[in-house]
Parts: C-alpha cells; sequence; structure tokens
C-alpha cells in the first residue's frame, strides 16, 4: 500500500460503525433444548429443530430474551413491548434449515449509547439495535493450505453451533474521532466486553468466537459533509484486528479516491498474518435476503414489569466502577486505564479489600505480578497467587520484615506451591536483616575486601558507598535492609 494511514488522514476523515455477535452464555439453544457447551464432539449437540428437519417446530428460549433484554438496559436502550422474530433466507451449508430465524425491522432494543472512556475523555458511541438471532454451524474445510474452502479437497459440518442464542449489537456510525477512529473502534469493544462479562450474559471469549465483530468503515473528505461509501470487514476475532482493521481499510479506500477511483459496496475479509483486507464479496441488500415474520414463532411481548424487574438486578457496570475507584484511589484516568488493560482491576480491587493500600496494590498486580503474568503467557487473575496474598505481602514489607527485593522471592515461593507468604518467610528463613551487630561482620568484610573503595569514601567521594552497599547485600542474600547498611559504612569510614 503506497497511502499510509497517517497520510489518509491529512485529507480524510474515517468514520465507523460496528456490528458485534455475541453468543448468549444459556444452557440451552436459542429455539430448542440442546445444550450449548463450546469444544463438543461434533454433532453430538442437536436434535430435529436445530437440524431443522422437516415438521419440527421452534420453542424461544425465555433465559435469552432476559438476557437480550439486561443487554439492552445497559446500553441505554428501549426495550420493544412487542416484536417479532423474521426469516433470513439464504442457502449455505452450514444453515440447516436454508434460513436463519433472526429480527429484521422489530428488534427487541433498539437507540441506546455506550460511554467509551479513551486518553483521558470520553467518546458516546451510539446503539442503533440489540437484536436476537440463532448462530449457525461451522464448516471445516479439510486438505487445502489455507484452511478455506478454496484449494480444499473435502469440507465437514458439525451443527452444535447452529442454533446456538446470538444478540448482534449494532452502533450507529461514528463520526468525529479523527485520528484516533481505530483506537476509539477498540475501546468500544472493549469496553463493551467487560460489559457484557459483568452482565453475566456470555463468556465474551474473542479466540472461542463468543464475541465476533464486522467492521464497517468508510472515509470522507475533510470538511465535506458528504458520507463516503462503506465497506464492511467480515469477523475481525481479536480487539487488535478491530484496531488494525479500521486503519488498514482507511489506508486503502484513501488509496482507491486518490488514484481516481471509486469505493466499492463490498465485504472484505481481515487478514490476521497481514494486517490487510481483501475483496469479499459484493455486499447484499436486505431484499436479497427476502425477509418476513417468522410464522412458527408467537411474538415477543415483554411485560414492563418484567422488564423493569430485570433492569433492577443489573450489576455495576463498568463505567460506574471506573469512576467509583478513579475517585475512592485518587487515579488519572490513565492510570485506570492502564490497571484495565492489564486485566488487573479485579484483583487489585480483592487485593485493597485485603486491607492493601490501593498504591501498594496497583504496584505488585502491575509490577512484578505482570510481568511474571506475562513470561507465562497468562492473565495475572490466572496467577496462583490470591489476592489476600498480596495484601499480606504489602504488609509485611510495610511493616518493615520483607524489603522488595525478599518480597520478589516471596512472590516467586507463593507462584512455586510453597505455601502462603507467612510459610515462605517462615519456611526459608527470609526476613530483613536489621539487627546491627549481625551486619557488623558483613561490612568489615567488604571493606576489607576493597581498600581502594573504603579509601575513596574516607577522603571525602561517599558516593563511591554503592559499592560496599554492593558487596553487603550479596553477602546477606539481599535480606539486609539497604539504606541502614549504607548509614553504617559511612559512619565506620567516617
Ligand atoms: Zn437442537
Amino acid at each position: 500500500m503506497t497511502v499510509s494511514y497517517e497520510e489518509a488522514l491529512q485529507k480524510y476523515e474515517p468514520v465507523f460503525g460496528l456490528e458485534t455477535h455475541v453468543e448468549l452464555g444459556t444452557r440451552t439453544k436459542m429455539f430448542c433444548g440442546c445444550i450449548t457447551t463450546f469444544g463438543a464432539e461434533p454433532n453430538t449437540h442437536t436434535c430435529p429443530v436445530c437440524l431443522g428437519l422437516p415438521g419440527s417446530l421452534p420453542v424461544i428460549n425465555e433465559r435469552a430474551i432476559e438476557y437480550t433484554i439486561r443487554i439492552g438496559l445497559a446500553l441505554n436502550c428501549s426495550i420493544a413491548s412487542w416484536c417479532r422474530f423474521a426469516r433470513k433466507n439464504y442457502f449455505y451449508p452450514d444453515m440447516p434449515k436454508n434460513f436463519q430465524i433472526s429480527q429484521y425491522d422489530e428488534p427487541l432494543c433498539t437507540d441506546g449509547y455506550l460511554d467509551v472512556a479513551i486518553g483521558g475523555k470520553t467518546v458516546r458511541v451510539g446503539i442503533e439495535r440489540v437484536h436476537m438471532e440463532e448462530d449457525t454451524g461451522k464448516s471445516l474445510h479439510v486438505g487445502g493450505a489455507t484452511g478455506r474452502i478454496q484449494g480444499a479437497e473435502y469440507s465437514l459440518v458439525d451443527y452444535n453451533r447452529a442454533g446456538i442464542p446470538l444478540v448482534e449489537i449494532v452502533t450507529k456510525p461514528v463520526p468525529g474521532t479523527g485520528f484516533l477512529a481505530p483506537e476509539v473502534a477498540r475501546a468500544y469493544v472493549t469496553e463493551l466486553r467487560d460489559v457484557l462479562r459483568t452482565l453475566g450474559v456470555s463468556d465474551v471469549r474473542m479466540e472461542e468466537g463468543s464475541l465476533r465483530c464486522d467492521v464497517n468503515t468508510s472515509i470522507t473528505l475533510a470538511g465535506s459533509g458528504v458520507w463516503g461509501t462503506r465497506t464492511e470487514t467480515k469477523n475481525v476475532n481479536s480487539l487488535r484486528s478491530v484496531e488494525r482493521a479500521v486503519r488498514s481499510e482507511v489506508a486503502r479506500q484513501a488509496e482507491v479516491l486518490d488514484s481516481g477511483n471509486r469505493v466499492i459496496q463490498e465485504t472484505r475479509h481481515f487478514h490476521e498474518d497481514s494486517g490487510v483486507t481483501t475483496s469479499g464479496r459484493s455486499k447484499e441488500e436486505a431484499q436479497d435476503y427476502r425477509y418476513f415474520p417468522e410464522p412458527d414463532l408467537v411474538p415477543v411481548a415483554p411485560a414492563s414489569d418484567w422488564v423493569e424487574e430485570i433492569g433492577k438486578t443489573l450489576p455495576e457496570l463498568p463505567s460506574a466502577r471506573r469512576a467509583r475507584l478513579i475517585e475512592s484511589w485518587s487515579l488519572s484516568e490513565l492510570e485506570f486505564e492502564a490497571l484495565r488493560n492489564a486485566g488487573a482491576l479485579d484483583a487489585v480491587e480483592a487485593t485493597v479489600a485485603a486491607g492493601a493500600s490501593p498504591a501498594d496494590a496497583r504496584k505488585w498486580w502491575l509490577g512484578e505480578l505482570a510481568r511474571r503474568a506475562n513470561d507465562a503467557g497468562i492473565e495475572v487473575a490466572e496467577l496462583a497467587i490470591t489476592p489476600a496474598d498480596v495484601a499480606r505481602l504489602s504488609a509485611l514489607v510495610a511493616a518493615g520484615t520483607l524489603n522488595d527485593r525478599l518480597a520478589r522471592q516471596v512472590i516467586e515461593a507463593v507462584l512455586d506451591g510453597e505455601g502462603t507468604p507467612d510459610e515462605v518467610v517462615a519456611a526459608r528463613g527470609l526476613a530483613v536483616v536489621s539487627d546491627d551487630s549481625a551486619l557488623t561482620g558483613a561490612i568489615d568484610e567488604a571493606i576489607a575486601a576493597n581498600p581502594d573503595v573504603a579509601a575513596r569514601i574516607r577522603g571525602g567521594k561517599p558516593q563511591a558507598v554503592g559499592v560496599l552497599v554492593g558487596a553487603v547485600m550479596k553477602a546477606t542474600r539481599g535480606q539486609a535492609d539497604a539504606a541502614r547498611v549504607k548509614d553504617l559504612i559511612l559512619e565506620r569510614l567516617a
């Protein structure tokens, strides 16, 4: 590509929108009693309804409706008092009925918003609709190099996923974010994922496909007010890819326009390895799907008192939690984002609840523990150390029993399964040596071994003391209080 994102932004304004598919975490499928567990043997969670056998009839999963209402309320949407499912007709091997039961012109939730915090400011992303549908099965193309149907020798279909409740959350177009558009898109999906996780309606695992994004992108000549033609990049399956897909599509469209051509309305595929999109098929229009109201299902008409009751059970949402923690821990927006991005919010909050100061809890979880999680390729929450352990560790440091270096040894031992911090300290005999008499011998040895350094200090160069402190710390295996050692050496050589 010859036009970079930065060059594109000098001339054009990006506009993006996101369609996010979320698999709901209900125990059973949308219209039958088959269970929804991920990773089962292919075609073992199926029945006549989700296989689309003639004569079978769907029944709506009430829990899926409840979950969708929870999502709608959390996204500040209006909840329809009456709506219907619709048939979306298309042929595809992983759609056994040859139509998908979805919602069309009567979605359950409409017209909401989600506030997204980014770089210390807030962007309000409008939500156009939240509607229900069923997931398709999964095709596996075997024998080709790419796993795509092109070049494959044969294809297999697994209908375990067919009929799993899906919710599609569609934003309004988001203009006016300028250079930050790719990051705002990513921040929106991150915030949405956190909301859905907090609501307990989905496990939101992008790597397992329970959260999937299609990214709509267009560009417009800056200041023209005329929106450009949009493209839809399908199945963008990580947060990082959301950002990269917007960035690469903006640059590509700028190149198309700069060379005097027109952007074509089409679906495009995002390539994880190269970070670019390639042309898929030209975009279908709604009429291609011949939508009509689903005749096998009754309308959905949630009673207003039921909706109200669901609203009362919503948990504290991420935006409210953010405001609360920023206030009570005296954080800047950026400090909060660092904690959230490290996945350490729950751990830090639990550590503070267990008695640590917010500053100490943040220090350990964002420092030593984040580093170890990163080395092990896991989330901080998966480390084999509890918030109570970290709180106890902070208390031991605050009391002077441990210094930071010893505390890091304790962390290592706790992670290795040697017990609680107190057990490790007792078993390994780890504690700061603060008894001056115990340090004297080591200090004498360090001075004797480094006569030239001692002479320099005596001669008025106290900054040379670091060498001697280092020698004493080494001799005491890090268990001495370095500041105290320094004072004692300087006293001795005064
Ligand atoms: Zn079934």
